[in-house]
C-alpha cells in the first residue's frame, strides 16, 4: 500500500518585548539564572497578571501577516499541568478564544507554490528551563524564562513532506523577521517548532493517528525528524501495527526519535478562563493601557452602564475595524509585497527577487548596496553569487558578513569604471570578506589594479607574438580566432590585470603593421 504522510506544525516563538508578558521583568537572554524573576513570574500566592499591550501587539502583526481573522474579543485560559519549570502549576495560555484564526500562507517547494492554512495564532507565556546536571542526580531550573511572551502558531494538517514542514517553517520565520517580533534564532530557542505527523493511504482522506515530534532545532533537524518518522510509522503500518498516539523526541546525535510519553488530551489539561486576567478586546488597544487594569475594568463598565446591550455591541465592531484598521497602518513591507516590489522597481527576474526576499536581511543587504551602485541585476547577481557563496561557505547569517554593503558598492564601481576585471573584483571580495578590508586598500595593497598602461603591456605583447610566430603568421593569415589566443597569454603573465579591451587593440596593432 503506498502512504502519504500528514503534518501539522505547532510554531512557538518568543516576541521580542523588553519586558515579560504578565510582569515587568525583564526578557533579554543570557542572564544569569534567576536573576530576570519577580514575585508574579515565579507564581507567589497572591500576585496578579497585568498584560503587556507590546506583546498583543506583535502579536496581531504575525496574525495580520498571515492573513488571520482577528477575534474582536479573545480570552486567556489556564493550561494546567504539573512539571517543575512551570511555578504556578500553569500555565497562561489561550484556548477557546484565541487572538485570531483563519489565516494562511503560501509556501513553494520544487516549483509548486500551496497554500498551507493556519488554524490559529495565541498568546501564551514561556515556560522555565530546566538544566540537567550531569555528575549528580540532579536537576536545575532557571526561571528568567518563565512568562516571556510566546505567539503559538498553529497549522492546518496541509503539509504532506518534510521538505514542505521545513520551507513552512521558513516562510513564517521570514515573516516574524519582517516584522521585527522575534529573532527567529532555532538555536536558542526563540523559535521552536513541534511536528505534528500521521500516515494514511493515498487517496483516502480521513487522518491517520499521529505522533508529536518535539527537539528539532533546526530546519535540517525538522526534516530529518520527519524523514525518519515516516519511515518508522509506514513500516510499523506495514507490519500491521498501530500507531500510538504519543510524544517523541528527536535524538540529533542518534538521528532517531524516541518515544518520550503518551500524548495528552486538550481535556486532560483542565482548561478553564483565567479569572485573573480581563478578556483582550483588540479595539481597546489604543484606547486604554492594558497594564493598567483598573482603568481598563473602569472602561468596561462605563461602556456597560452607559449604552443598550445592541448598541454596545455595534460600537465594539466598529472600534474593532477601526483599532484593525490602524494596526494594518503600522505594518512594515512583508515578504511577499517586497518580492513584488523588486520584480517591478528593479526589473529583476522573478527568480532573483524571490531569493532575495526570502531573507530579509539579505533584501536590506541588497537595497543597501545599490545605494552604492545604483544597477540591479548586477547587484543581484553578485549578491546570488560571491555574497551567496561566502555565507554558505562560513555558513553564516548576513549579519556575521565582513563586507558591508557600501564596500561591495564601490567594488562594482571599480569593476564599472575599468579600474579591475570581474575576474580580479571576486578574488579582491574573497579579500574584503575574510579581512573586512575596503576594496581600495586591497587593491593597493595587493597591487591588483588592472593594467591600463599602453607601453607596459605592449612591450610584453611583442614578447609573446616573438615566441609564437606560427599563432601569429596564422592571424595575418586570415585566421583572427588566435586573437583569443594572445590575449590569452597575456592575462596568463598579467595575472588578469591586463585590461583586456586594450590588450586586444595592442594585438591587433602589432599584428596589422
Ligand atoms: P494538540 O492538542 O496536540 O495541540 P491539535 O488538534 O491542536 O492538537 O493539533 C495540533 C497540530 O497537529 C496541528 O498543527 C494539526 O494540524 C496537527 N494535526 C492534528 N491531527 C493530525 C493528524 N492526524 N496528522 C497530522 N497532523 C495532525
Ligand atoms: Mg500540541
Ligand atoms: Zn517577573
Amino acid at each position: 500500500m503506498e502512504f502519504e504522510a500528514v503534518i501539522g506544525l505547532e510554531v512557538h516563538a518568543q516576541l521580542l518585548t523588553r519586558s515579560k508578558i504578565f510582569c515587568g521583568c525583564p526578557t533579554a537572554f543570557g542572564a544569569p539564572p534567576n536573576t530576570q524573576v519577580c514575585p508574579v513570574c515565579l507564581g507567589m500566592p497572591g500576585t496578579l497578571p497585568v498584560l503587556n499591550r507590546q506583546a498583543v501587539a506583535f502579536a496581531l502583526k504575525m496574525a495580520l501577516a498571515t492573513g488571520c481573522r482577528i477575534n474582536p474579543e479573545s480570552v486567556f485560559a489556564r493550561k494546567n499541568y504539573f512539571y517543575p519549570d512551570l511555578p504556578k502549576g500553569y500555565q497562561i495560555s489561550q484556548y477557546e478564544l484565541p487572538l485570531a484564526e483563519h489565516g494562511q500562507v503560501d509556501i513553494t517547494v520544487d516549483g509548486r507554490t500551496r497554500r498551507i492554512g493556519i488554524t490559529r495564532i495565541h498568546l501564551e507565556e514561556d515556560a522555565g528551563k530546566l538544566i540537567h546536571g550531569e555528575a549528580r542526580p540532579v536537576s536545575f531550573v532557571d526561571f528568567n524564562r518563565t512568562g516571556v511572551p510566546l505567539i503559538e502558531i498553529v497549522s492546518e494538517p496541509d503539509l504532506r513532506t518534510p521538505e514542505e514542514a521545513a520551507e513552512y517553517l521558513k516562510v513564517l520565520r521570514n515573516i516574524l523577521l519582517y516584522l521585527e517580533i522575534c529573532d527567529g534564532n532555532m538555536e536558542e530557542g526563540s523559535l521552536r517548532c513541534d511536528a505534528n505527523i500521521s500516515l494514511r493511504p493515498v487517496g483516502t482522506s480521513a487522518l491517520g493517528a499521529r505522533t508529536e515530534l518535539k527537539n528539532m532545532n533546526s530546519f535540517r533537524f525538522v526534516r530529518q525528524a520527519l524523514d525518519y518518522e515516516i519511515r518508522r510509522q509506514r513500516t510499523w503500518l506495514e507490519d500491521g501495527r498501530e500507531i500510538v498516539q504519543e510524544t517523541r523526541l528527536w535524538d540529533a546525535a542518534k538521528g532517531q526519535t524516541f518515544s518520550m510519553r503518551g500524548k495528552e488530551e486538550a481535556h486532560d489539561y483542565r482548561y478553564f478562563p483565567d479569572p485573573d486576567l480581563l478578556p483582550v478586546r483588540v479595539s481597546d488597544l489604543n484606547k486604554v493601557h492594558i497594564l493598567e487594569v483598573q482603568d481598563m475594568v473602569h472602561d468596561h463598565v462605563v461602556d456597560e452602564l452607559s449604552i443598550t446591550q445592541k448598541h454596545n455591541l455595534e460600537i465594539q465592531d466598529a472600534r474593532h475595524d477601526q483599532a484593525i484598521a490602524s494596526l494594518w497602518q503600522e505594518m512594515p513591507e512583508l515578504p511577499k509585497a517586497r518580492r513584488e516590489r523588486f520584480h517591478k522597481e528593479y526589473n529583476l527576474p522573478e527568480y532573483d527577487a524571490d531569493v532575495l526576499t526570502s531573507d530579509k536581511a539579505l533584501a536590506d543587504y541588497f537595497e543597501a548596496t545599490l545605494e552604492e551602485f545604483p544597477q540591479p541585476k548586477v547587484v543581484s547577481n553578485w549578491i546570488m553569487g560571491e555574497v551567496m557563496r561566502e555565507l554558505k561557505r562560513e555558513e553564516a547569517g548576513v549579519a556575521a558578513l565582513k563586507v558591508a554593503p557600501r564596500d561591495l558598492g564601490r567594488l562594482l564601481a571599480l569593476v564599472e569604471q575599468g579600474a579591475i576585471s570581474g575576474k580580479i573584483a571576486k578574488t579582491v571580495f574573497e579579500e574584503m570578506a575574510a579581512t573586512g578590508g575596503d576594496p581600495e586598500s586591497i587593491i593597493r595593497e595587493k597591487n591588483l589594479a588592472q593594467i591600463s598602461d599602453t607601453g607596459a603591456l605592449e612591450t610584453q605583447a611583442q614578447e609573446i607574438l616573438a615566441a609564437h610566430p606560427k599563432e601569429a603568421a596564422d592571424y595575418r593569415a586570415g585566421k583572427t580566432k588566435v586573437m583569443g589566443f594572445f590575449v590569452g597569454q597575456l592575462m596568463r603573465r598579467t595575472k588578469g590585470q591586463a585590461n583586456p579591451q586594450l590588450a586586444n587593440d595592442i594585438f591587433r596593432r602589432l599584428l596589422e603593421e
